[in-house]
């Protein structure tokens, strides 16, 4: 049969010496690298109880920011939906009632808001393409799960809570400034 590349290798069936029947040369070969290693400065660390320090500009899990008085910014034009290259974002936009001006900064709202983190590449173009300040990305780390159903994020995990606000104004800095982290 004609080898499609030249990387095939022969096997080798020749018999051991009896040196290498021993296995003394490979396990002292073998000792020899983990003493050169042994010593040097370590690369890894022992996470979970230590954790890497990450940037503070690092895309990760979304917040859907509210306003001064607490409303929420999202106005769902689905500019980040257009935006977004892995098509992560849904949402369902409705108008706002009379009375619920304190909960909604301008007359159409995000009804429902659903990003799928398991579609989401973390690029940040939804929070570049939104013109209401309304979505940026946190240094947050996406926690770990075992059902993928808990990958598609809703506004109760999504917009921000009242009494704990996310500081996003390094990320909101480098938007106004238009680069893109
Ligand atoms: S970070 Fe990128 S992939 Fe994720 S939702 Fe936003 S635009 Fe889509
Ligand atoms: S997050 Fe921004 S871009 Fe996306 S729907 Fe809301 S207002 Fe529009």
């Amino acid at each position: 049969m004609e080898a499609l590349t030249n990387r095939a290798k022969q096997v080798s069936h020749k018999e051991m010496t009896l040196g290498e029947k021993f296995y003394l040369p490979a396990i002292i070969k073998g000792l020899k690298i983990t003493f050169q290693h042994i010593f040097k400065k370590t690369v890894t660390i022992n996470y979970p109880e230590v954790k890497r320090e990450i940037s503070p500009v690092y895309r990760g899990l979304h917040v859907l920011k509210r306003d001064d008085l607490g409303r929420e910014n999202c106005t769902a034009c689905g500019l980040c939906a257009v935006a977004c290259p892995a098509e992560a974002i849904t949402m369902d936009a409705a108008e706002r009632k009379r009375g619920e001006e304190h909960l909604y900064r301008e007359e159409k709202y995000a009804a429902k808001y659903e990003i799928n983190m398991l579609r989401c590449i973390f690029c940040g173009l939804c929070e570049e393409a939104c013109p209401k300040d309304a979505i940026y990305l946190t240094d947050r780390i996406l926690p770990s799960n075992y059902s993928r159903d808990k990958f598609i994020f809703g506004k109760d995990l999504l917009v921000e809570k009242m009494d704990a606000r996310i500081d996003v104004s390094l990320r909101k800095k480098k938007k106004d400034d238009n680069s893109i982290l």
